[in-house]
């Protein structure tokens, strides 16, 4: 592919216009709205109009007059279309492992077993995986038995078919970025008879999820990563319209209450999803996510799809058959549909040399213990820095260069 293929892809890219939302320093490629999202000038102003206009001068006000108490509602509602969600089912709240609790609590009050299973892949996001523990061994101090069972992708079928209570997946993968197909293990799940709890942290705003298609029960998700929502912002969770009359869990703080301004000694749930918030809305954050989610107008997920997987396209494109990247080993799946906006590659120098693209600009991360992770997120980057980052990832590769000691000093986040 020539230079000049790469910028008629960004000149015929419909997404294109969409880099102007977003405040990225100069001269830099940023290859992690996986991870952290960058800052939209949308979010900037907004942050900047509820502290100075909201909260500074209309006060405890805002609550009615700016309507904070019903922003985990309009942000959930917001991000319903990026998951295939109608209306009502999707709460702004918490962070992704406290909303994780929240419904494994609800879903085994539902178990059928004596014994209940949980069912997760090995290599799941570990949060995910120690809230499932946490529960579990609150659960045993109150003479309930339940397993967290593990197994690896390929074996997940055949435990499926065993039957457990409930199915906890990561929908895409955060090392690898292979992506489950949701549609044919939710169906397999129900056809022997277990709730299954999506996590949507790698997949909201860059892949398509059809969450009421699939028939889904719960899921997650992550208010920070392509979604833009800025550090620690607020996650959401999915509780399907079905579920919602009959749900139980132990968080069961004044913001779910029906009434939480009546005071009321005695906890009477909310109806509908209102009743999975706890406490008191962060507005702050809240309504930097809200502001950045106003980027997504106008686009449909599919294009989200179809751009983050061609920009992938482009940067293997120039690293696959390049002799001096022979030792940078492609652990995603190479067929584009099976992968979520991401690529990782394994290599033993992994660390330095995330170190080193960064210095050069090209901003990256790394995953312990081997891996280079790229995100490839849609709505801000271009074809061209694409390209100019895999050169970059090239230079340095084959000039040595991550091999400066200054690249592997470990900071305390990687
Ligand atoms: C990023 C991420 C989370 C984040 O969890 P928090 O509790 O919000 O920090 C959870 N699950 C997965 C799969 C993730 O990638």
């Amino acid at each position: 592919m020539t230079e000049e293929d790469i910028i008629k892809f960004d000149t015929a890219d419909p997404l294109a216009a969409h880099r102007r939302h977003f405040e990225l320093p100069a001269d830099t490629i940023y290859l992690n709205g996986n991870s952290l999202g960058p800052l939209s000038t949308a979010s900037k102003h907004r942050v900047r109009e509820v502290i100075e206009s909201q909260w500074g001068n209309d006060l405890i006000s805002s609550w009615n007059k700016h309507q904070w108490i019903d922003l985990p509602l309009t942000v959930g509602e917001k991000i319903s279309p990026l998951i295939g969600a109608a209306s009502g089912q999707v709460l702004c709240c918490d962070s992704v492992s406290v909303n994780l609790f929240k419904l494994l609590a609800a879903a085994l009050t539902n178990r059928k077993s004596e014994h209940a299973v949980i069912l997760s892949q090995q290599d799941n996001f570990p949060s995910d995986l120690y809230i499932a523990e946490g529960l579990i061994n609150l659960l045993r101090e109150n003479g309930i038995s339940a397993e967290l069972r593990l197994v690896d992708a390929e074996n997940l079928e055949e435990a499926i078919a065993q039957s457990p209570d409930i199915l906890l997946l990561t929908h895409v993968n955060f090392r690898t970025g292979e992506v489950h197909n949701m549609q044919r293990l939710t169906a397999l799940a129900h056809d022997h008879d277990i709730q299954v709890i999506w996590d949507l942290s790698h997949s909201a705003g860059a892949i398509e999820v059809a969450l009421d298609d699939c028939q889904v029960d719960y899921a997650v998700g992550c208010g920070y990563k392509f979604l833009n929502g800025g550090p620690g912002a607020p996650a959401f969770l999915y509780v399907a319209s079905r579920h919602q009359a009959n749900l139980e869990h132990p968080l069961q703080g004044w913001m779910g209450h029906r009434q939480p301004f009546e005071f009321k000694s005695n906890y009477v749930p909310d109806e509908g999803i209102n009743q999975l918030q706890a406490g008191t809305p962060g507005i702050l954050s809240m309504s930097a996510l809200d502001a950045a989610l106003s980027c997504f107008e106008g686009i449909t997920a599919d294009q989200l799809r179809e751009k983050s997987l061609a920009l992938s396209e482009i940067f293997l494109s120039r690293i696959e058959g390049d002799s001096t990247c022979k030792a940078l080993i492609l652990v995603s799946p190479r067929e584009a549909r099976l992968r979520g906006a991401q690529l990782s590659f394994s290599h033993s120098d992994a660390y330095p040399i995330s170190q080193a693209l960064i210095e050069a600009g090209v901003i990256v991360d790394f995953r312990a213990p081997n891996l280079l992770r790229l995100g490839f997120s849609p709505l801000f980057l271009s074809f061209s820095e694409v390209a100019k980052g895999a050169s970059i990832l090239k230079h340095i590769i084959s000039e040595g260069l991550f091999r400066n000691e200054r690249f592997s000093i470990r900071a305390k986040v990687t």
